[in-house]
């Protein structure tokens, strides 16, 4: 049975890795190049294997990743600060769906001896729910996702 989590180890010369491109294929090292190659999006990149880090090298932008010892973490996106905005914005997102919700309900309350009439607080309740997941979610510095598959196809 395979293992799930690999263990962390270094890059090495000889090694192929999960490409970072794509998270899909694998890269190996190219024939009589200092590169390696995907098998899978074609993409060429550069080790450094001093800095564990690799360098996309066909495309005019600069693209970089640094091995963590299982897998690639990008280098080209800020680390994201929680501002103010940000703040607002996502207080608004968990308030104003429910609130709307609330709204309705109270605009059109349910016949008194219906059944379900306890039906429309609770989906206020669940819309509160469904929108604070989702912020929190984000705030929460968004876990890295994980591809379902390919995830343990390096050595
Ligand atoms: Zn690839």
């Amino acid at each position: 049975m395979a293992e799930l989590v690999p263990s962390p180890k270094l890059l090495e010369p000889e090694g192929v890795y999960l490409c970072p491109v794509c998270r899909h294929g694998q890269i190996a090292p190219m024939v009589l190049m200092d590169t390696y190659a995907c098998n899978f999006c074609r993409h060429i990149l550069s080790i450094d294997l001093t800095h564990q880090t690799a360098r996309l090298e066909d495309t005019a932008m600069v693209f970089r990743w640094q091995w963590t010892g299982t897998t690639w973490r990008s280098l080209n996106t800020p680390p994201v600060t929680l501002t103010y905005t940000a703040i607002v914005l996502g207080v608004l997102l968990i308030t104003l769906p429910p609130g709307l919700v609330w709204l309705g309900q109270q605009m059109f309350p349910p016949l008194s001896g219906d059944r379900w009439h306890w039906f429309p607080l609770f989906w206020v309740g669940l819309t509160f729910f469904a929108h604070a997941v989702l912020v929190l979610r984000i705030f929460a510095g968004l876990a890295p996702v994980q591809p379902l598959f390919g995830r343990d196809r390096h050595r």
